[in-house]
């Protein structure tokens, strides 16, 4: 048998278009299967509660299963999922920036902080790697955010910065890193691009730190500094007096 007559539309169609039920003799049901979709889809449209009821009910009992069967099929087709995502994201790119901005709006610059200070620390090696490949890869690009960078302190250091203090807390980081085996940076307490205001690239907005402690720090200037950095401003304009 390789047609049969569809027992609503009257046609006669090959049987790869009935649906399989064994609970009929021949093992397929008696309307096609675009007869069929249709129907269940009156059904379901007239039965709306009833039909999510189920549904639900049916995801409960076999949870379990269903998860067991998912994670199978997603480690035995890990390649090709991962190019069938590449390629979703890159048809959608658009909608998934948007959405990622909303995201990062509702969460607040705290939360996203917190969280990226959390992946961190559990991905920092690999990270790291990934920091030393760029590296490698892109020197233009490495020397250029490192005359960026020289800029940025040259603008924040005033006239009168005591460049030998400043030196010695480098020179101290140094010191720290080779004797501890522990990479030390020197940090702006309050940083020189900060988002209420900028810090100065003074010895005493300046602190010898672990990279971690570094990563660690919150964007806030804490009221210590804040008082610091208003007598450098106070300081500065006297001096201009003088
Ligand atoms: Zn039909």
């Amino acid at each position: 048998m390789t047609s049969k007559t569809c027992a609503k539309c009257g046609e006669s169609k090959p049987t790869t278009d009935f649906f399989k039920d064994c609970s009929r003799r021949d093992g397929l049901s008696s309307r096609c299967k675009p007869c069929k979709n249709a129907s269940n889809k009156d059904y379901r449209d007239a039965n709306l509660e009833k039909v999510k009821a189920k549904q639900l009910e049916w995801h409960k009992a076999n949870r379990d299963t269903q998860l067991k069967k998912m994670r199978e099929y997603c480690r035995a087709n890990r390649e090709a999922l991962k190019d069938y995502r590449a390629q979703y994201y890159a048809n959608n790119k658009e909608r998934f920036s948007e959405r990622s901005a909303k995201w990062r709006e509702k969460q607040g610059p705290e939360a996203l902080a917190k969280r990226s200070r959390v992946y961190y620390e559990r991905k920092s090696e690999q990270i790291q790697e990934r920091v030393r490949e760029y590296r490698k890869a892109n020197p233009h690009k490495v020397n250029a955010f490192r005359r960026q960078y020289e800029d940025k302190l040259r603008k924040a250091t005033p006239p009168w910065a005591d460049m030998r203090a400043i030196r010695a807390l480098y020179e101290q980081a140094t010191l720290l890193t080779q004797a501890t085996g522990i990479k030390h940076h020197v940090d702006h307490v309050h940083p020189l691009q900060g988002k209420t205001f900028s810090g100065l690239h003074v010895h005493y907005n300046l602190a010898v730190v672990t990279a971690e402690e570094n990563l660690r720090k919150s964007n806030k200037p804490t009221p210590q500094v804040k008082q610091l950095l208003d007598g450098v401003v106070l300081a500065a304009s006297e001096n201009t007096h003088e």
